[in-house]
Protein backbone atom coordinates (compact mmCIF):
# COMPACT_ATOMS: atom_id res chain seq x y z
CA UNK A 1 0.00 0.00 0.00
CA UNK A 2 1.02 3.63 -0.92
CA UNK A 3 2.32 5.75 1.59
CA UNK A 4 0.20 8.32 0.10
CA UNK A 5 -2.68 6.83 0.28
CA UNK A 6 -2.17 6.30 4.23
CA UNK A 7 -0.91 9.74 4.74
CA UNK A 8 -4.28 10.56 3.30
CA UNK A 9 -6.49 8.55 5.23
CA UNK A 10 -5.08 9.90 8.52
CA UNK A 11 -4.81 13.46 7.23
CA UNK A 12 -8.60 12.70 6.79
CA UNK A 13 -8.92 11.98 10.25
CA UNK A 14 -7.36 14.48 11.82
CA UNK A 15 -9.49 17.04 9.49
CA UNK A 16 -12.74 15.30 11.09
CA UNK A 17 -11.09 16.19 14.83
CA UNK A 18 -9.28 12.50 15.15
CA UNK A 19 -5.62 13.62 16.03
CA UNK A 20 -4.63 10.21 18.18
CA UNK A 21 -5.29 8.03 15.51
CA UNK A 22 -4.11 3.99 16.36
CA UNK A 23 -3.22 0.61 14.20
CA UNK A 24 -7.37 -0.12 14.58
CA UNK A 25 -8.47 2.61 13.35
CA UNK A 26 -6.20 2.22 10.60
CA UNK A 27 -6.74 -1.30 9.70
CA UNK A 28 -10.44 -0.78 9.58
CA UNK A 29 -10.10 2.44 7.41
CA UNK A 30 -7.84 0.42 5.42
CA UNK A 31 -9.48 -2.94 5.50
CA UNK A 32 -5.77 -4.66 6.74
CA UNK A 33 -4.56 -6.30 9.30
CA UNK A 34 -3.87 -4.49 12.64
CA UNK A 35 -0.22 -5.63 12.41
CA UNK A 36 0.44 -4.25 9.04
CA UNK A 37 -1.63 -0.85 9.80
CA UNK A 38 1.00 -0.46 13.34
CA UNK A 39 4.36 -1.51 10.88
CA UNK A 40 3.16 1.42 8.66
CA UNK A 41 2.83 3.41 11.57
CA UNK A 42 6.17 2.85 12.50
CA UNK A 43 7.18 3.41 9.40
CA UNK A 44 5.46 6.87 8.78
CA UNK A 45 7.53 8.01 12.20
CA UNK A 46 10.90 7.07 10.70
CA UNK A 47 10.19 9.30 8.16
CA UNK A 48 9.07 12.32 10.55
CA UNK A 49 5.60 12.42 9.03
CA UNK A 50 4.58 11.86 12.64
CA UNK A 51 5.17 10.40 16.22
CA UNK A 52 3.73 7.14 16.85
CA UNK A 53 3.44 6.61 20.65
CA UNK A 54 2.96 2.78 21.28
CA UNK A 55 -0.09 2.32 23.34
CA UNK A 56 -1.44 5.74 22.38
CA UNK A 57 -1.37 6.48 19.06
CA UNK A 58 0.44 8.55 15.80
CA UNK A 59 0.45 12.14 15.62
CA UNK A 60 0.88 14.18 12.55
CA UNK A 61 4.30 16.70 12.53
CA UNK A 62 4.04 19.37 10.73
CA UNK A 63 5.42 17.84 7.57
CA UNK A 64 2.97 14.89 8.05
CA UNK A 65 0.20 17.51 8.08
CA UNK A 66 1.25 20.19 4.94
CA UNK A 67 1.75 16.24 3.37
CA UNK A 68 -1.37 15.55 3.85
CA UNK A 69 -2.84 18.77 2.60
CA UNK A 70 -1.27 18.86 -0.31
CA UNK A 71 -2.27 15.05 -0.87
CA UNK A 72 -5.77 15.56 -0.04
CA UNK A 73 -5.97 18.63 -1.94
CA UNK A 74 -4.86 16.87 -5.11
CA UNK A 75 -7.57 14.30 -4.44
CA UNK A 76 -10.06 16.67 -3.87
CA UNK A 77 -9.09 18.68 -7.40
CA UNK A 78 -9.28 15.67 -9.48
CA UNK A 79 -12.62 14.59 -7.83
CA UNK A 80 -13.77 18.32 -9.38
CA UNK A 81 -11.86 17.17 -12.88
CA UNK A 82 -13.80 13.57 -12.83
CA UNK A 83 -16.80 15.23 -11.95
CA UNK A 84 -17.09 17.80 -14.93
CA UNK A 85 -15.71 14.56 -17.26
CA UNK A 86 -19.13 13.09 -16.40
CA UNK A 87 -18.37 10.84 -13.45
CA UNK A 88 -21.62 10.15 -10.58
CA UNK A 89 -20.57 12.44 -7.99
CA UNK A 90 -21.59 9.31 -5.73
CA UNK A 91 -18.25 7.76 -7.09
CA UNK A 92 -15.81 10.77 -7.78
CA UNK A 93 -14.16 10.16 -4.39
CA UNK A 94 -13.50 6.03 -5.25
CA UNK A 95 -12.76 7.18 -8.68
CA UNK A 96 -10.11 9.82 -7.66
CA UNK A 97 -8.61 7.44 -4.70
CA UNK A 98 -7.56 4.96 -8.12
CA UNK A 99 -5.70 7.17 -9.94
CA UNK A 100 -4.73 10.03 -7.35
CA UNK A 101 -1.02 8.89 -6.63
CA UNK A 102 0.08 8.50 -10.02
CA UNK A 103 -0.69 11.27 -11.87
CA UNK A 104 2.19 13.43 -13.05
CA UNK A 105 2.46 17.40 -13.13
CA UNK A 106 1.55 18.10 -16.01
CA UNK A 107 -1.76 16.61 -15.15
CA UNK A 108 -1.62 17.72 -11.33
CA UNK A 109 -0.66 21.43 -13.01
CA UNK A 110 -4.26 21.53 -15.08
CA UNK A 111 -6.18 20.55 -12.56
CA UNK A 112 -4.72 23.21 -10.02
CA UNK A 113 -5.39 25.90 -13.17
CA UNK A 114 -8.97 24.85 -13.57
CA UNK A 115 -10.08 23.65 -10.51
CA UNK A 116 -7.49 25.43 -8.15
CA UNK A 117 -9.95 27.81 -7.01
CA UNK A 118 -13.05 26.18 -5.67
CA UNK A 119 -13.39 25.94 -2.27
CA UNK A 120 -14.88 22.50 -1.97
CA UNK A 121 -15.36 19.52 -3.56
CA UNK A 122 -17.47 17.53 -5.00
CA UNK A 123 -18.97 15.56 -2.35
CA UNK A 124 -18.90 18.96 -0.18
CA UNK A 125 -15.55 18.74 1.63
CA UNK A 126 -12.85 21.76 1.89
CA UNK A 127 -9.98 21.46 -0.27
CA UNK A 128 -7.09 22.24 2.02
CA UNK A 129 -5.05 25.56 1.01
CA UNK A 130 -1.47 26.35 1.83
ZN1 LIG B 1 -14.71 14.72 -2.21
Amino acid sequence: METEFIIRTLFVAWEEGDYVVGPSYLALKLKIPKSTAHKMLMKLSELGYGIYVEKKGFILTEKGLREGKKILRKHRLLECFLEEFGVEKSNVCEEASRIDSVIGEEFEKIIEERYGKRERCPCGKPIPVF
